[in-house]
């Protein structure tokens, strides 16, 4: 492919805003990047040529999967249905301790690379291997044609490829077919603004309560995300929130503690998912989240007053169960991804007490 043919393949990106000297400010998230022409955002998709911006990755998917919507996770939200989830390369956040770092970090190991030096064409050329073409249409359809409820957009950030998902996420509202984001919780306003009519619900990673933890293990900031957090439970969006906690990093009782009680004064009805960690990426050298530690996360949510608190990536069957806040009837029962609704109505009633329970039921 030459590099001409590759530039016509870009596609122009919304949220951005133009500067007389030809830089360009990017606002699709809180990052807010100012992009000189032939250069690159932290995210390492979205590209400055000639004064506009373009997304390198807009219909490239590189990871696809139809996951049980458990996995996200997401607890109460159509549960023991299955979610079309969709992630592209490149990612606003460096964690160390990355999942997916695979999709998420080869755009900040390629622009390393590739130095500043290198002409953009060489960043587009080594961005053409990395994704298959799976436009919007496609998606919905495939939806459509397997009874598909919702689209998760996940694996990397979403809103790094913002232009991909809204397109995607506006022709599956009129198909009937629900949007979520599994985010880190840096989108930008302008971004929500776009996005809410078309957003159902959200999954945001609080990785921990410590500025320090953020800037040296994930390269951003905390406040924005507490502030994304509060932003969306305004929008009215259904929120979930998890925390990956790390021993010896983010599991003293204190961050905890601090994490469950932030939660619960944005809502208690606010599920916090406490997830175990597993040596990987550039943690290889840490052990795994012991049981224990999670179990004392849970105690930290309980005492905050959070009304559904859930142990994941470990086998707890217990703890991944929904009860009634008011009763304590056991409404969900969940065995990994394996989901039974013992005793909640199709519209999220607690068929013993009546308690309605806070959620996206069908
Ligand atoms: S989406 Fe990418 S380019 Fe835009 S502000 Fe965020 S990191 Fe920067």
């Amino acid at each position: 492919m030459t590099s001409q043919s590759i530039h016509q393949d870009l596609h122009e990106a919304l949220l951005y805003e133009r500067q007389s000297d030809q830089s360009v400010i990017c606002t699709a998230c809180k990052m807010y990047c100012r992009i000189k022409p032939g250069r690159i955002g932290i995210c390492g998709v979205r590209v400055n040529q000639g004064g506009r911006l373009y997304s390198l990755v807009y219909g490239k998917a590189s990871a696809v999967h139809i996951d049980p919507v458990e996995k996200k996770p997401l607890y109460h939200f159509l549960p023991g249905s299955e979610i079309f989830s969709l992630g592209t390369v490149g990612c606003n956040f460096g964690c160390s301790f990355c999942q997916n770092w695979n999709i998420s970090q080869v755009t900040r190991d390629l622009r390393k690379k590739l130095g500043k030096e290198k002409r953009l064409g060489d960043i587009e050329l080594e961005m053409t291997g990395l994704g298959y073409a799976l436009p919007p249409e496609k998606i919905v359809d495939i939806c459509k044609d397997r009874d598909i409820p919702a689209i998760a957009f996940t694996y990397n950030e979403p809103v790094i490829f913002f232009d991909y998902l809204y397109d995607t996420a506006r022709l599956a509202h009129a198909s009937g077919i629900r949007s979520v984001f599994v985010s880190n919780g840096y989108e930008s306003e302008e971004a929500m603004a776009l996005m809410h009519p078309f957003l159902a619900a959200m999954n945001i990673d609080l990785k921990s309560f410590s500025e320090r933890f953020y800037t040296r293990l994930c390269k951003a900031k905390l406040q924005p995300v507490l502030d994304t957090i509060r932003h969306i439970h305004q929008l009215g969006i259904w929120l979930e929130i998890t925390t990956l906690v790390i021993p010896g990093q983010n599991d003293s009782d204190d961050e905890l503690s601090r994490i469950a009680d932030f939660i619960a004064s944005v809502s208690i009805d606010i599920p916090w998912h406490v997830s175990a960690f597993y040596p990987g990426y550039q943690m290889k050298d840490k052990h795994p989240t012991p049981p224990a530690t999670l179990i004392r996360a849970y105690e930290a949510g309980k005492r905050a007053g959070l009304k559904f608190i859930y142990t994941g990536n470990i086998i707890d069957d217990q703890r991944s169960c929904t009860y009634c806040p008011n009763c304590g009837e056991a409404l969900i029962r969940r065995s990994g991804y394996r989901t039974e609704t013992t005793a909640i109505s199709r519209d999220g009633m607690c068929i013993k007490c009546h308690e309605k329970i806070a959620g996206i039921w069908n």
